[in-house]
């Protein structure tokens, strides 16, 4: 059964919850939930097998279907992220294509933000398109454009704010009232921003999606994904992913559970890093400009202010001298590590242009704010003082 312990929190703090949330303690009374390494579950009798299949009770049959780690993992996400029901996934991919596969029909039309994460962009332009389901782009802050381009066929918006590696912002109480007028679904990748630092179903989100690869795991071990969002989306979803498969290990869900309970330490310091490291490259003198929400200089500084809680652990600057200067940059770091991901302990430094977004054409780059001088740095939770050095250095050594 997927039980979990019958105490009525539902007046604590999100961060409590994510913490007390907890299946129920097996007979030996442990206090950390253990891991339910099972491929299946046993009936007690024939009728309790009939009425499980029948889902006339809750319980577990089957890992696919559900198991107890996956079940606490996603509760505390749907108490997170002010959710009715939640599903969780293999990866943040799973998620994105198990959202779009279930809630899509041939013919229709998504309406997307044009700075997507690069599988979410191929599966819009590669994928999607041999089942008769098409994408249009928008810019993130042309609102007007938006409204023009929603067809009688169109069905989903799909955002990311902040984008990637662009962090442009997507006004979110406005997209909740276009989906509403125009009776659309409303998708928000919200990986960038976690659930402690935005909340899109406040505005109206019928869904959110998170690759916990990032800021949930948090440590750089375990792939995994979450959808969450209103009940009757995640039934459709919940019918497309049981029969398909792309369940989530217990084993991952078990460490997905365990670093929810410090997202919000965590997520603190990383912004606190963030910010100071912003602050500093503000003003440095050879970089041409520094990008991070709450930093006042930052276009969509109000906006920023208004729907994030702090500006996240992302922090993007174009160096002086393009792509020969920023490889320079990139090979002049001296303990950060140069990779393609992010929302780690430990500080990664990354180049878009010839890395995560390598696939894109120059002029498909350009559009996103993805210029040949481009850094992006997840900023991680190591003393401040060190990751300003390191990379304050390697702007030097890479003059
Ligand atoms: C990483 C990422 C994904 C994909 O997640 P995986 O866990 O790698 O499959 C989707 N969206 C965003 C914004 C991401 O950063």
């Amino acid at each position: 059964m997927v039980e979990f312990i019958q105490r009525d929190n539902s007046m604590q703090k999100k961060e409590t919850r994510a913490i007390r949330t907890q299946i129920d303690n097996s007979l030996l009374h442990e206090h950390s939930a253990p891991v339910f390494l099972t491929s299946s579950f046993v009936f007690e009798s024939a009728e309790e097998g009939r009425a499980l299949f029948a889902e006339e009770m809750a319980g577990n049959i089957y890992s696919r279907f559900s198991n107890p780690n996956t079940s606490e993992f996603i509760d505390k996400m749907v108490s997170y992220e002010n959710a009715e029901a939640g599903l969780a996934y293999a990866t943040g991919m799973a998620a994105v294509f198990g959202s779009l596969a279930a809630l899509l029909n041939k013919g229709d039309h998504v309406l997307a933000s044009r700075s997507l994460f690069g599988s979410t962009h191929h599966i819009f332009t590669k994928i999607l398109p041999r089942w008769g389901i098409t994408c249009t782009y928008v810019d993130a802050g042309k609102s007007e454009e938006w409204e023009a381009a929603i067809k009688k066929n169109t069905r989903m918006l799909f955002i990311e704010t902040p984008s990637n590696p662009g962090l442009d912002l997507i006004d979110l109480e406005w997209a909740g009232m276009l989906k509403e007028k125009h009776g659309l679904i409303l998708n928000v990748d919200n990986t960038f921003a976690t659930p402690y630092l935005q909340n899109p179903i406040d505005y109206g989100a019928d869904l959110v999606i998170h690759s916990a690869t990032k800021y949930i795991d948090g440590q750089g071990r375990v792939l995994g994904g979450v959808a969450v969002g209103k009940k009757e989306r995640m039934d459709e979803m919940r019918f497309f992913a049981r029969q398909t498969g792309p369940s989530l290990s217990p084993f991952n869900a078990w460490l997905l559970s365990k670093s929810l309970e410090t997202l919000a330490v965590r997520m603190e310091k990383h912004c606190q890093n963030a910010t100071e490291l912003a602050n500093i490259l503000d003003k440095h003198p050879e970089i041409e400009t520094a990008k991070y929400p709450f930093l006042p200089s930052f276009p969509q500084y109000d906006l920023a202010r208004k729907q994030m809680r702090a500006g996240g652990g992302l922090v993007t600057f174009n160096v002086k001298g393009g792509y020969h200067r920023a490889a320079r940059f990139i090979d002049s770091v001296k303990f950060l590590t140069v990779s393609a991901n992010l929302g780690d302990t430990r500080t990664i430094v990354t180049h878009p242009a010839s890395t995560t977004h390598s696939k894109l054409t120059e002029e498909e780059r350009a559009a996103v704010g993805i210029f040949p001088g481009l850094i992006r740095v997840s900023v991680g939770l190591e003393n401040v003082e060190d990751i300003i050095a390191d990379i304050t250095q390697a702007l030097e050594l890479s003059k």
